[in-house]
């Protein structure tokens, strides 16, 4: 589904992949961890489309498309989620009308019909239902006055509303409380399926206590250095990164 190959990027002059390869199959849930300033957002920020990321080598396929060369309304409409690409506050916008938009921005770049509020509500309710949440999110502008933990169950039901076949996730180091990674954790199981493929960034081990993946990675200094099943999480809980770090050859 998703194939990254000898990636490498620079950000402000500066190379922070060097040589990233992974391979994402449909129904999987894979977790990239590793210490702070590997380039674990940078790789989230590269697949978001975001400016000032250049790749000077590699490949990014999602589904047998070049995935670099796609606008990001047009990485969403090929039905790849990126959390981090809806604005995190909206004062003054009302979260339905926001979802809604999205909802049949997406639909309308695959040539499918805008729903109508009918019909958006019914998917509304639906996917309220699957995950266990109430509607007074609904009625707030977007994010404004949100807890930690309700930007978090926000955005995994935007997940669920857009119903994408790849969702990627960064959790960044901006103070997630436990509400918030149980949120994400329980919004990640939930919506996991065969044709659903998962990957979550996180710098947070604790995530991992409820999510669980089935690949975990470590990614330093800008690679893939170490793969493995979700007792490599715990490895790394327990010894932390300094044995990662003694792999990796000082750089010249
Ligand atoms: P991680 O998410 O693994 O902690 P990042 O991808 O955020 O790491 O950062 C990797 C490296 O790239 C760091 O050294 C960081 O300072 C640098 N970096 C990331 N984004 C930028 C940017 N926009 N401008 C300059 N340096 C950046
Ligand atoms: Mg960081
Ligand atoms: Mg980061």
């Amino acid at each position: 589904m998703l194939k990254i190959e000898n990636l490498h990027a620079r950000v402000a002059g500066k190379d922070i992949l060097k040589g990233l390869s992974l391979e994402l199959q449909p129904g999987q849930v894979h977790a990239i961890m590793g210490p702070n300033g590997a380039g674990k957002s940078t790789l989230g920020n590269i697949l978001a489309g975001r400016e000032g990321y250049e790749v000077v080598e590699g490949s990014v396929t999602f589904e047998g498309r070049n995935l670099l060369e796609l606008e990001p309304e047009e990485r969403a409409a090929a039905g790849v989620f990126l959390a981090f690409q809806y604005p995190v506050e909206i004062p003054g916008v009302n979260n339905t009308y926001f979802l809604r938009s999205a909802l049949n921005a997406q639909r309308k770049a695959r040539g499918e019909e805008e729903l109508d509020s009918m019909q958006f509500l019914k998917r509304v309710r639906e996917k309220l239902a699957v995950l266990h949440l109430k509607d007074e999110l609904l009625h707030r502008a977007v994010n404004e006055g949100f807890s930690g933990g309700e930007k978090k169950r926000n955005e995994i039901f935007q997940l669920a509303l857009l119903e994408p076949k790849l969702a990627i996730l960064d959790e960044t180091d901006s103070g997630l409380d436990i509400d918030a990674l149980k949120a994400v954790a329980e919004g990640v199981n939930t919506l996991r399926s065969p044709d659903r493929a998962f990957l979550v960034i996180t710098h947070y081990q604790r995530l991992l206590d409820y999510i669980r993946p089935d690949v975990v990675h470590v990614l330093a200094d800008g690679r893939i250095v170490e793969s493995g099943g979700p007792e490599l999480a715990l490895q790394l809980e327990q010894q932390g990164y300094a044995w990662i770090k003694e792999r990796i050859a000082p750089e010249a």
